[in-house]
């Protein structure tokens, strides 16, 4: 019944002799599942094949880009055929004006955007221009919320009176921590608490407006627009940082879907359909102040790249309402597959979704924040991530991320997966005597 994978273990092993971890991000490590992890050597559609020949449906997606699947055979037909044209040019091609004009039709409030090559670049770069417009220095950031790795993301709240944050990681600076202000999600008197005691010295406020670092956690209904105005009251800048929400749940991303209008977005993951994006942009007063237009500094040598501009405009390009639907169906389907399968073998479970990102969360509380995600049985879910590797089903290997759904996902996936996630959590009650 185990699947064996003797050639990924062996490669982990050789991996952690040249890279730190034997990875180049940590999570792909399986640090809180166990195990080593998989070794890829190919994909298609939604089914990922390890360098054991093992094939797994696939619910990790490369971490959201792949709305459309792996290797969507057009896309691979345009890759070749830019790539005859030159890899990099270090200066300005069609290709960006084309990416950039369909992300300001479908993010109206995009008025001008500046293209980098990861999420990280935009939403540290989003928060340079906050602090050079309002001449402030502090933002506030939600536990939970992952904004990439620059310092000043990599805090947490600090402890009983004081409200300043302090460093997560070795190696961030308390005074860059000091900056960093700590709110918690779905609670807008937090946020009004910190805004009281730093009136006057608060740049922005960053959120994701669908949390899906912590898993996903849907913002309650009033909490983005309780944000908003504050943020307009108090002239600081509200910053979306919608990496996976943007193009994922609508074309016009979480603030379409809610209807609100930050003042500055952060886009990544979709936006380069598997090639290495990442963009802000947002009202054209403020990005007018983005070196050259504006004194604001932020370059970059690959940035526009025409490769990743060619892979982000075919993935924009194939966004229709109609997918929508058809990812929020699917996405309905799995959720209520694994909430059934949890009641069938007596697992306390909350399913998390929003269109087609999900998150199982093994506790019997709703799960609405950093405080309640984290309650979540880690244990468990790591058993039922084996149980669910040697089913041929690879899901996210931790409990605090989103699973990602594409088109290339069928009805059938989702009835398999649902079927197999029932005999592993079955397994799951007998083994851990739930
Ligand atoms: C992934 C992610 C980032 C960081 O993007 P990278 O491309 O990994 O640097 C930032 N914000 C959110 C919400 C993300 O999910």
């Amino acid at each position: 019944m185990r699947i064996k994978r003797p050639k990924s273990r062996k490669l982990f092993e050789r991996a952690q002799i040249t890279l730190p971890g034997g990875v180049n991000s940590p999570v792909r490590a399986f640090g809180s599942v166990g195990g080593s992890p998989l070794f890829i050597q190919r994909a298609h559609g939604c089914r990922i094949e390890d360098v054991d020949g093992n094939r797994y449906i696939d619910y990790v997606m490369s971490w959201g880009p792949l709305i459309h699947g792996h290797t969507p055979k057009e896309l691979t037909r345009t890759l070749a055929q830019t790539v005859r044209q030159g890899t990099s040019f270090g200066a300005p091609t069609r290709l960006e004006i084309e990416l950039g004009q369909r992300v300001r039709k479908m993010v109206p409030s995009i008025e001008r955007v500046r293209l980098v090559n990861s999420g990280t670049e935009a939403t540290m770069s989003a928060v340079r221009i906050a602090r050079a417009v309002t001449g402030r220095d502090k933002i506030i950031k939600f536990a939970g919320c992952y904004h990439g790795h620059s310092d000043q993301f990599l805090v947490q709240a600090g402890s009983g009176a004081t409200t300043l944050g302090i460093p997560t990681s070795p190696g961030v600076s308390r005074a860059t921590a000091k900056n960093t202000l700590i709110g918690k999600y779905n609670d807008i008197t937090s946020v009004e608490r910190l805004c009281k005691r730093h009136s006057k010295s608060i740049a922005a406020i960053i959120v994701e407006p669908i949390a899906g670092n912590m898993g996903v956690v849907p913002p309650r209904p009033e909490f983005l627009e309780s944000l908003r105005a504050l943020c307009t009251r108090n002239k600081i800048l509200l910053i979306f940082d919608e990496v996976i929400s943007g193009f994922r749940v609508a074309k016009a991303g979480a603030q379409g879907t809610f209807n609100i209008k930050p003042d500055l977005t952060c886009l990544g993951k979709v936006i380069g359909g598997g090639l290495p994006v990442g963009a802000y942009g947002g009202r054209a007063d403020l990005m007018d102040q983005v070196a050259p237009s504006g004194a604001v500094y932020q370059a970059g040598t690959l940035s526009g790249n025409p490769l990743a501009m060619a892979a982000g405009i075919w993935t924009l390009d194939q966004l229709s309402t109609d997918l929508y639907r058809h990812l929020n169906s699917l996405g309905t389907k799995l959720a209520a597959g694994l909430r059934s399968a949890a009641k069938k073998t007596n697992i306390a479970m909350q399913v998390n979704q929003v269109g087609s990102m999900l998150t199982p969360f093994f506790t019997a509380n709703e799960v609405t924040d950093y405080e309640s995600a984290t309650a979540s049985h880690t244990d468990a879910y790591a058993a039922f991530f084996q149980g669910m590797l040697d089913r041929g089903v690879y899901p996210p290997p931790s409990q605090f991320e989103a699973w990602f759904l594409s088109s290339a996902h069928t009805e059938r996936d989702i009835a398999q997966t649902v079927q197999k996630a029932e005999e592993a959590l079955k397994e799951l009650h007998d083994k851990m005597k739930l």
